[in-house]
């Protein structure tokens, strides 16, 4: 993807804050941090997001993810965000997958809050539990 940001960053074009790289995963600093830290972890091949990512690839960047979770939980009072945006949608800014670990502190003032919904009946959450179950087969 010629004029994707972050494929720009896999090939050297653009540079980053690396921490991270083996051949198909690479970890960096986000530019624009929530929290000092606050690291991606990207494929460098080029899939939009994680619901395009074959399973294979997903389970090493997962566990990527995990292990720079690890490392940025430095106290005991540090937590974690693992966040993957999927879509504009969603909030996806970059069209290349990529998870964000953001390490937290009490009181670091940041909330990741959305607007919560009742289901209009038992009837309609009962639809959707079917209809998530069939679809997963
Ligand atoms: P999202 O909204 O999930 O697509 O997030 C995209 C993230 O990429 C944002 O947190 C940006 O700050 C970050 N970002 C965009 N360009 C760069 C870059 N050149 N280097 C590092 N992080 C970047
Ligand atoms: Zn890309």
């Amino acid at each position: 993807m010629n004029d994707c940001i972050f494929c720009k960053i896999i090939k050297g074009s653009v540079s980053c804050d690396k921490v991270y790289e083996d051949k198909e995963i690479l970890g960096f600093l986000d530019i624009s941090p929530v929290n000092p830290g606050h690291t991606l972890v990207i494929p460098k091949k080029h899939y939009e997001t994680m619901l395009d990512v074959p399973d294979d690839l997903l389970k090493k960047i997962v566990l990527v993810a995990k292990k720079v979770a690890k490392s940025l939980i430095v106290t005991k009072e540090g937590g974690v965000n693992v966040i993957v945006n999927n879509y504009a949608s969603a909030g996806q800014l970059v069209p290349h997958l990529h998870f964000h670990i953001i390490p937290r502190h009490i009181g670091d003032g940041h909330v990741f809050s959305w607007k919560s919904h009742k289901y209009e009946s038992d009837k309609q959450k009962e639809e959707y539990r079917k209809a998530i179950q069939k679809s997963l087969g």
